[in-house]
């Protein structure tokens, strides 16, 4: 298990930027447009959400092969998964989604660990 990189106060205030101008963007895209602006936002979250987790059918599809790898069970507990509300949990959050770098949780094992790492 690794920490997450932090940002220090530099890179925090150059995301701050980044942030400011995408938003500034945003709002010369859409003027007055409210409903452009809630789909220019949503759309560039959802983007930005694929470039740090993957696509969500890529990870289904990782999520069941691990949970098949896994003999069905938690990779925690080793207590059988239930058929849904399983959590695929990265080992290193800083790398994808990929074989080698995830496992499969039961949700309770799953909220343990978040708390465990200060998340939840
Ligand atoms: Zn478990």
């Amino acid at each position: 298990m690794t920490t997450n990189r932090a940002l220090n106060e530099t890179e925090l205030e150059a995301a701050r930027a980044l942030v400011a101008d995408i938003r500034g963007r945003i709002d010369e895209a859409a003027g007055d447009d409210e409903q452009l602006r809630f789909a220019l936002n949503r759309k560039v979250y959802k983007e930005l959400s694929y470039d740090e987790r993957g696509k969500p059918n890529a990870r289904q599809s990782l999520k069941a092969r691990m949970v098949k790898a896994q003999g069905g069970n938690c990779a925690q507990c080793a207590k059988p998964l239930p058929p849904a509300d399983t959590v695929l949990d990265r080992l290193s959050a800083d790398k994808p989604y990929i074989d080698g770098n995830v496992r499969v949780l039961c949700r309770p094992c799953d909220l343990a660990i978040q708390r465990g790492r200060g998340f939840a």
